[in-house]
């Protein structure tokens, strides 16, 4: 066994032998290279850190960002909310968005539009926006590295107005910082804004808890609220119709 000795590396996660360029892991295993592009692991100098158990969780996360990339796409795609572009142009740009999501923030609903538009000729391009139940996210994935992203609290925007014009409709945001404008395919900026003030209305009338959440709150809070009440009817101190009528008040029956 010399030094040109070819030693076979098998990928730990595919279990193929892997080509040029492989990668030894922190734990001595392979990964081959389209494993790592599989995983989503686009920074390789990490990888000689990892084991194999964090390039599985890459995989997972990987597997879910685009997921939801792809949900977040095909919503705004299914209500006309952006049009003429393809699956993968969705899942690339919305993944930027999807990646951000904070636990606990809820989608609402997602657009396509171009950012910071000024004129027909004048913006950013097509970003991916979604509205969560938390903030505005906008996100654009670079043609050759990187990615632009931007999102705002909904509590920091003063207002959201909708202007029409002869080519595009125009979404006007306006928050403590800045003001910025979204230029709209003419034929959905009607449904868009309508569907964005709606979110927004809904969202600030359902600021304390939501419907559903109030519902099984306040069961649960009932039933402890019971168990108290038996107790007391099983020590003597309340009568079987006390508890009864008790119980009927407690459950709004
Ligand atoms: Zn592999």
């Amino acid at each position: 066994m010399g030094l040109f000795s070819k030693e076979t590396a098998i990928c730990c996660i595919c279990g193929e032998e892997c080509d040029f360029p492989k990668y030894r892991l922190a734990d001595n295993r392979w990964l081959c290279q389209d494993c790592v592009k599989d995983a989503g692991i686009s920074d390789t100098s990490a990888l000689k850190n990892m084991t194999k158990e964090d390039v599985l969780g890459k995989f997972s996360n990987n597997a879910s960002y685009d997921a939801m990339a792809r949900k977040m796409y095909k919503y705004a795609v299914d209500h006309g909310f952006g049009h003429g572009w393809n699956e993968t142009w969705g899942v690339k740009h919305f993944r930027v968005v999807a990646e951000k999501l904070l636990p606990g923030e809820e989608f609402m609903m997602s657009f396509i539009g171009l950012h910071n538009y000024v004129s027909a000729t004048k913006h950013d391009q097509n970003f991916a926006y979604v509205i969560t139940n938390k903030r505005i996210l906008m996100g654009q994935k670079q043609k050759i590295a990187g990615e632009k992203f931007q999102a705002i609290y909904l509590d920091n925007i003063n207002d959201i107005t909708f202007t029409s014009g002869l080519i595009l409709g125009v979404m006007t945001i306006d928050t403590i910082k800045e003001v910025f404008n979204v230029g709209l395919d003419k034929n959905s900026a009607k449904e868009i804004s309508s569907k964005v003030l709606q979110v927004f209305h809904d969202l600030r009338t359902q600021k304390e808890p939501a419907p559903t959440a109030q519902t099984s709150d306040s069961t649960f809070s009932a039933a402890d609220e019971i168990l108290k009440f038996k107790q007391l009817l099983d020590a003597g101190v309340l009568t079987q119709e006390e508890f009864d009528a008790k119980k009927k008040q407690l459950l709004g029956l």
